[in-house]
């Protein structure tokens, strides 16, 4: 319903300038009032008036607050409906991440004194409330719910305006939407308008790649003022010493930030020779700006120590924990938003600040990281108890278009986490990495939006300095596999290579190569480059390649339900927890669930079977204290759950299966045979990703000669044997030394099911098996011959 292309209808109009009206009558004064101030408010009428001078693209920067999430969409719509074009008239905003679509949803209903679903509404994945018409409505939704439409509506015939909000950022999801809108979609539709809108963007490099079918405009003036704080100054103000008892701290802080950088320079290939005269020379200048701060800003000696210990890198935990703490125990009412780069952090800042006697009392802190389930994310709008500080332990997920109303106060440490992809190695890593000066003004930004507000910047002047601009686009950090996949499944007959030359910035050449080699190896693709059968079904399952394929042979082979399982929680997270110290009792029940399978990914099916089971027979408590005895997250896998039957729902639509696929009982006996299937789905899966390795007493696994080598996560419940043998598994990262990856999960495989996926994989001539699985496995949903095909092999070795 939602791809109906828009159709002028007088009576329409005539009912939503009605209603409309009505509207205004309704809306409080205070909310009205509060919207009056915004900047982009003031400027309505020159802005409208932009957007419908434009030619299609109008390209809009104002300071962060100034209105532009709120606004822009609001006045579009209304300025329709109040010149009679209601009936023709929707205006979809994207947005980078899930929280902000659906808290700026909400916060949009409010202002226009509605519930969500009237005229207002949101769709992220797993979750939607759509506007109940389409003509004059707001829709914000993800960048990736947007790009889905337009296989159905290719042209978005249902949208008249588009906002591409916070285009700043430069995800390959944007970066892909913009190439497709400036290709296809605007020369296919001249009335559609086209708003990119940011805070920090560069107007003119948007306006170029538009060409002159682009203008731009911008607001100045943010509501309320934010103070900056450099580290010299917040040093100096709330009078840190970094020293532990043994006075070693110091010096293994300089060590571990001076491998930081070193690592950095080697990635930049930098040689070991001018790596040492930089680092030799970064150091004198961190010495000399210390000096100064020493002087400009009164520090003490160990202050100036401190700033030339952690150079240009992350500030240890000890004083971010001691800046909350000082800003709690000093500073006037008003919640704290803290910036981290990970999980990691927020969990030792936890840890820190419940044995600061200040902060445990009088703080209410909460976590705010992608990985937590919606529900705990949308904690962070309500109000602390009462007599309590908010603290919020955020990564850069609240980094843009988020208002969280209390804030006064942020804490930026500089750091965030990023994708990037060492195509040495082929893995992609996350690893924290110095944040941009736009990013800094973006998290500062966060502050100010109701009331003054404070940031402390937990970085020198020094090492702000030496901040880029702004970061590279991430089609130029990023493997590259989905992002061909989703290029090829909009243009089925266009070289890749062509629509990529498109881009706003192109990836090298050399990255597209091998993701078309992988996408060949998967038998997404075929060697001309066309999508394969599989390819297709690949490229619509919200998942990453390999965990698609592994789901949609468990359809052909009958084993969906297990499969789902581990793919759901390989695409989102382990529902495993480690509490520090309990590492061996995790351990533990890990051997336990796991029933000797050997196989992390197994693993994941077992525990969350024993879990679902126990929910169902013995009721929500059971379960959870079940989940609780065996280091389980139940948040992670109620996720689990959802995730499952939103796949389940994906696939029965796009393939048009019936539920005979997911009937539960039948898939969840565990008979030898069947967990035997599963293991080989599992690894025809997530082939190539195979290693060979030598005994794994020692957690290391030996690849091909000059291969690094492998190491494998501590919990591992594929780690209890001594032959040599081939492990398969889903993540990786390149560890620092650059010689050994670190495997996240993995499975001990058998030449059996090496045998099936190579069958699968365009190798199987090699292994002297002939099944003509790979072209029509999808035809081959027969599937007692399918499993018939596995025994059959095995028989044979
Ligand atoms: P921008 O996109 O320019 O950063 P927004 O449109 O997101 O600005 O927000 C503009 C202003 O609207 C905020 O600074 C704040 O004053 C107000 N606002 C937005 N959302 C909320 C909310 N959930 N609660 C209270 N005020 C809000």
């Amino acid at each position: 319903a939602n791809y109906k292309a828009l159709k002028p209808n007088a009576q329409l109009d005539a009912k939503l300038m009605k209603e409309l009206q009505l509207r205004e009558k309704r809306i409080s004064p205070a909310i009205a009032e509060c919207r009056q101030r915004l900047p982009v408010w003031q400027a309505r009428e020159r802005l409208v008036a932009a957007v419908n001078r434009c030619d299609q693209v109008l390209v809009m920067s104002g300071p962060t607050g100034s209105g532009k999430s709120t606004q822009m969409s609001q006045l579009l719509i209304d300025s329709a409906i109040a010149t009679g074009h209601g009936s023709t008239a929707r205006v979809v905003v994207t947005q980078p991440r899930r929280l902000a679509a659906t808290a700026l949803a909400e916060r949009v209903a409010e202002e226009r004194g509605e519930w969500l679903g009237v005229s207002v509404g949101y769709q992220v994945r797993l979750e939607r409330k759509m506007p109940q018409r389409l003509a004059g409505s707001i829709v914000y939704c993800t960048v990736g719910i947007l790009l889905r439409w337009l296989e159905s509506d290719p042209s978005l015939a249902s949208v008249s305006h588009l906002i591409v909000d916070e285009v700043h950022e430069r995800s390959a999801e944007t970066d892909l939407l913009l190439a497709e809108l400036k290709r296809t979609i605007l020369p296919s539709r001249p009335d559609l308008k086209l708003v990119l809108m940011s805070a920090t963007l560069d107007a003119e490099q948007f306006c170029r790649y538009f060409g002159p079918s682009s203008e731009s405009a911008s607001v100045e003036g943010r509501l309320y003022p934010v103070k900056v704080r450099s580290l010299e100054q917040c040093l100096s103000e709330s009078n840190f010493e970094f020293f532990s008892k043994s006075g070693s701290s110091l010096t293994s802080l300089a060590n571990k930030n001076r491998q930081a950088m070193q690592n950095r320079l080697r990635s930049d290939r930098i040689a070991p020779r001018e790596a040492r005269s930089r680092l030799a020379e970064r150091e004198r200048e961190l010495r000399l700006a210390a000096n100064e701060a020493v002087k400009k800003f009164q520090l003490s000696s160990s202050h100036a120590d401190l700033l030339v210990a952690m150079g240009c890198e992350e500030p240890p935990v000890e004083l971010v924990a001691h800046m909350i703490s000082y800003v709690h125990r000093t500073q006037p009412a008003g919640a704290v938003l803290v910036f981290v780069p990970g999980m990691k952090q927020i969990k030792d800042l936890i840890t820190l600040l419940n044995s600061d006697s200040a902060c445990s009392n009088g703080c209410h802190v909460l976590p705010l990281h992608s990985r937590l389930p919606s529900r705990d994310q949308r904690q962070v709008f309500l109000p602390a108890p009462a007599g309590k500080r908010k603290v919020v332990l955020a990564t850069n997920i609240a980094e843009t278009s988020l208002t969280i109303d209390d804030v006064v106060y942020v804490i930026d440490t500089g750091f965030a986490k990023l994708s990037g992809y060492h195509h040495l190695a082929m893995s992609d890593s996350l690893s924290a990495s110095p944040i941009s000066l736009d990013n800094a003004r973006q998290r500062e930004g966060r502050a100010g939006r109701v009331q003054p507000g404070v940031c402390y910047r937990l970085y020198s002047k020094f090492a702000e300095s030496r901040m880029p601009h702004r970061l590279p686009p991430e089609v130029l950090r990023l493997s590259l596999e989905d992002f061909l996949l989703q290029v090829k499944l909009l243009h089925p007959d266009l070289p890749a290579a062509e629509f990529l030359a498109q881009m706003p910035d192109p990836p090298p050449q050399e990255h597209v190569r091998q993701a078309q080699h992988l996408l060949q190896e998967l038998g997404a693709l075929t060697p001309d480059e066309e999508l394969t059968p599989m390819g297709r079904h690949i490229a619509r399952l919200p998942l990453p390649c390999q965990l698609a394929k592994m789901v949609l042979l468990a359809v052909c082979f009958s084993c969906l339900d297990p499969v789902l399982t581990i793919a759901a929680s390989l695409s989102h997270r382990t529902p495993f927890e480690t509490p520090l110290g309990a590492e061996q009792e995790v351990k533990q029940c890990k051997l336990q669930l796991a029933e000797g399978c050997e196989s992390d990914h197994l693993l994941l099916w077992l525990a969350y079977k024993a879990w679902y089971r126990t929910k169902r027979n013995r009721g929500l408590n059971a379960a959870y204290d079940f989940a609780r005895r065996n280091y389980l997250s139940p948040t992670v896998l109620q996720t689990i759950e959802e995730l499952k039957a939103q796949l389940t729902d994906q696939l029965a639509q796009y393939m048009s299966m019936s539920d005979q696929f997911y009937d539960e009982e039948a898939q969840s006996e565990s008979s030898v045979h069947r967990l035997e299937l599963i293991r080989a789905v599992v690894t025809a899966g997530l082939y190539p990703n195979i290693v060979r390795c030598k005994s794994l007493k020692s957690k290391k696994a030996v690849g091909r000669p000059g291969e690094p080598s492998y190491e494998l996560p501590q919990g591992s419940v594929a780690c209890g044997f001594e032959e040599p043998a081939w492990l398969a598994y889903f993540e990786k990262c390149l560890l620092n030394d650059r010689r050994t990856v670190s495997l996240f999960d993995a499975s001990l495989t058998r030449p059996i099911h090496l045998l099936f996926c190579c069958a699968q994989a365009r190798h199987s001539h090699e292994c002297g098996v002939q099944l003509a699985v790979l072209d029509d496995w999808i035809r081959l949903a027969a599937t007692p011959a399918a499993f018939s095909t596995v025994l059959v092999l095995r028989h044979r070795l």
